[in-house]
This record gives structure tokens, C-alpha cells and sequence, in this order.
């Protein structure tokens, strides 16, 4: 926990004292000035309140990525809620297929967010880069990614914001995943479901949209709002196009709300029925009717891919039991004791991608997006 206690500059962060407590309260570790810990590399990527870099670990001598939040974005309170839960959130995960938290260090300027290095680039990138993917190879990805909803759908969390951006490959040329960003991710319980608008445009689920009017008078939603964009996603791994595109955001969100989509010709013909049949039992308007997660891990298409998935997580876990074990009984490989990421990762700046970013009207809704209606991305 803290080691020493960050004086803050009124004049460079003008915070309330109940801000600051709250901001402190998020630190596994208080320091004035965090290049005593780590050395800040090259930026990595970017989000609406955080830069993303890449760092070393000076004592470890093992890279990580460090997502740096300004203090001064935490003023606003929508804000600070939404890094705590995300931190919460974090720290509660354990996953093979989900990014791992190592710390959390807080500055009198910015707070940083340590986790394990992924350098292989955003899925996004690869779907534009090599457009789409062979049903074989969609199905070994895509049961890594419901492998990992499945794990967080088991703690009740929703993570409300799956899309390519937010999967990253582990280094380049892997083809092994992690689940990032929990930005927007929220806990779910029977007595007490989501609310409140938030996503992605072309991944937003229709119950989710139902709060765009900002009129509070949306519909409750959970779990089933991750398994309609996991429909998209699937979607667009496929085709290397979205389902619900047009020029306008608001006819997008048009479009989404009717489930009005279509496999072209140009993109599906060689796709099998049963890639088709599960979309479509995903993109499905009313969630209580959508196919459930059990259903989507049960399905024809994916069966086989998802029982690979877990025999590889149970091989991993395994071989991350031998290693601990190895680390307890040797003195000096216990001296450290974190999630040191593998030593020849290298940390890649994913390529800026030139796709137009919808607007959001509402904060905190927009994205990349891809191509428009159903042609290849570029
Ligand atoms: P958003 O506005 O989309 O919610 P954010 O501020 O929450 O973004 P992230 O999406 O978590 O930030 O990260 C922004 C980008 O930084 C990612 O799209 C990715 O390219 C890069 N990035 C994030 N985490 C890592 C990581 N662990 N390893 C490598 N790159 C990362």
C-alpha cells in the first residue's frame, strides 16, 4: 500500500478534499512523482480521459502498459464514478483472456493505472489490416471472447462496451486475446439492473438505446446487452463490414433499434448457415428472446472452438500453478512477487486508423467506425 503521501499543487489541480480522498482511496501506491517507479514510454493508444503508454518497471525490469487519468478530469463526478468502478472492476478479475491490473499509483497530477503489456495491436486493426477472417479462425477468436464474457457475466459485471478497439492481441503475430477497457462496465443484480446510455453506436444494443432520449425513462437492462454486441462483433469478423451502417449516426441508431440488417451477398454467400443462424439469434430486439450465454457456448458453430478455449485456460492455469510454486520455494524469484508479463514483449504503437469517428451527440458515445454499408474495410 502507500508508501509516502503526494503533496497536490492547488495550482495545477483545483480539487475538492472529498475528491481527493476518493482519488487517494484508488492507490495501491502514493508517490509524488511516478518515474521513481517506472520509466513512461511511447503512447500506446488513447481513450475520451486517459492516455494509454507503454512503461518499464525499473526494480522488475518488465514492461507494462499504464493508462495515465488527469486528476483534474476527475473533478467532474461522472468521471470519478466511472474510474472507480472501472479500478473496482479491475481488481476483482482474474482471467487469461481478460487484461490483468498490477497497480494502481496515484500522483499529485495524474493517477495511473498499471496493467499487464498487450503489444499485438487492437482486433480492429487486424480486421482492416487483413480484412475478414476464415470462419475457422473467427470461431478460435471468437470463443476466447465469450470465454471471457462468460467469466465476467459469472460475477454479474456487464461490460457494455465490446468492440474490436477493445480487444487486443496479446503480441504480434499471436492469435491469443484479451478483453480490455472497463470503462463503462457495470454490476448487474436481479433487484437492481442497468441504466443509462452508453456503448458504442454501431455495438449499442436497442434496450440500451432506449435511454438516448436522456429522459430517464429507458428500459432496465443486463447481461443480454454484451450478447448483442457480441452479435456485431461476430458480425464484422466475418464480413469485415458492420451490419448497421449508414452516414448519419442517427440513422445507424435507426437501423439498431429494428435489428434491420442483412447478409449481402458479396460478403456472406460463402459463409455457412450456422455462422449466419447464430447472429441471427443474437441480433435479436428483445433481449428476452436473444440466444443466452450458455446457448451461445452450446451452439454448433462454436461448440468445438469453445471446448478448445477451455482446455487451453486450464492448461494455462496450470502451468501459472507450477510457476507460483516455483517463485515460493526459490528465494530470489519471490522477492518479486507480480504479474511480470512475458520478457520479450514489445510494445507496438497500433496503427492510427483513418476511419471517421461518429460523433457522439450523447458523451460517451462514439467510435471508430468501420466502412460504410457492407463493403470491405481500408
Ligand atoms: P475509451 O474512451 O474507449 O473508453 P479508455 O480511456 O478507457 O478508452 P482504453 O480503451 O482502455 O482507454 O485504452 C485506449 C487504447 O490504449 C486502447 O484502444 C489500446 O489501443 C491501448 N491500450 C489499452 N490498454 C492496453 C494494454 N494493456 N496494452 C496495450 N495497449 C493498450
Amino acid at each position: 500500500m502507500a508508501t509516502s503521501s503526494a503533496t497536490v499543487d492547488p495550482e495545477d489541480v483545483q480539487l475538492e478534499p472529498d475528491t481527493l480522498l476518493r482519488i487517494k482511496k484508488l492507490a495501491d501506491l502514493t508517490v509524488d512523482d511516478i518515474t521513481t517507479i517506472y520509466t513512461l514510454g511511447d503512447e500506446l493508444g488513447r481513450g475520451r480521459f486517459s492516455v494509454v503508454n507503454s512503461a518499464v518497471h525499473h526494480a522488475e525490469n518488465a514492461k507494462y502498459a499504464v493508462k495515465v487519468v488527469e486528476n483534474k478530469s476527475l473533478a467532474d463526478e461522472e468521471n470519478l464514478e466511472a474510474l472507480e468502478t472501472e479500478i473496482d472492476i479491475l481488481r476483482k478479475l482474474d482471467h487469461p483472456h481478460i487484461v490483468a491490473l498490477k497497480e494502481v499509483v496515484v500522483c499529485p497530477k495524474d493517477t495511473y493505472i498499471v496493467m499487464e503489456l498487450l503489444s499485438g495491436g487492437e482486433l480492429f486493426n487486424r480486421i482492416v489490416e487483413q480484412g475478414r477472417f476464415s470462419e475457422l479462425d473467427a470461431a478460435e477468436l471468437f470463443a476466447q471472447i465469450l470465454l471471457a464474457m462468460e467469466y465476467l457475466h459469472s460475477l454479474n459485471i456487464v461490460h457494455r462496451d465490446v468492440k474490436p478497439e477493445n480487444i487486443l492481441y496479446v503480441s504480434q503475430g499471436s492469435s491469443q486475446i484479451k478483453l480490455i477497457d472497463f470503462g463503462y462496465a457495470g454490476v448487474w443484480a436481479p433487484d437492481k439492473e442497468l441504466s443509462g446510455l452508453c456503448g458504442t453506436p454501431d455495438y449499442v444494443a436497442p434496450e440500451v438505446l432506449s435511454w438516448y432520449d436522456e429522459d430517464d425513462n429507458g428500459t432496465p437492462y443486463g447481461k443480454g446487452s454484451d450478447l448483442w454486441s457480441l452479435g456485431v462483433l461476430l458480425y464484422v469478423i466475418l464480413s469485415g463490414c458492420s451490419p448497421f451502417s449508414a452516414e448519419e449516426e442517427e440513422a445507424i441508431l435507426q437501423l439498431v433499434a429494428k435489428a434491420k440488417y442483412e447478409f449481402h451477398e458479396s460478403e456472406w454467400s460463402t459463409v455457412t448457415e450456422s455462422a449466419k443462424d447464430l447472429i441471427r439469434k443474437l441480433l435479436v430486439v428483445d433481449p428476452a428472446q436473444r440466444m443466452t450465454m450458455p446457448e451461445m457456448l452450446n451452439h454448433p458453430w462454436l461448440k468445438d472452438a469453445v471446448g478448445a478455449g477451455r482446455t487451453a485456460i486450464d492448461e494455462k492455469l496450470k502451468q501459472k500453478e507450477e510457476a507460483q510454486v516455483v517463485q515460493q520455494t526459490t528465494p530470489a524469484a519471490s522477492a518479486t512477487s507480480t504479474t511480470k508479463p512475458a520478457a520479450d514483449a514489445s510494445p507496438a504503437k497500433p496503427a492510427p486508423s483513418d476511419h471517421p469517428e461518429i460523433q457522439p451527440r450523447v458523451e460517451g458515445v462514439g467510435s471508430k467506425s468501420l466502412a460504410g454499408s457492407c463493403c470491405t474495410i481500408s
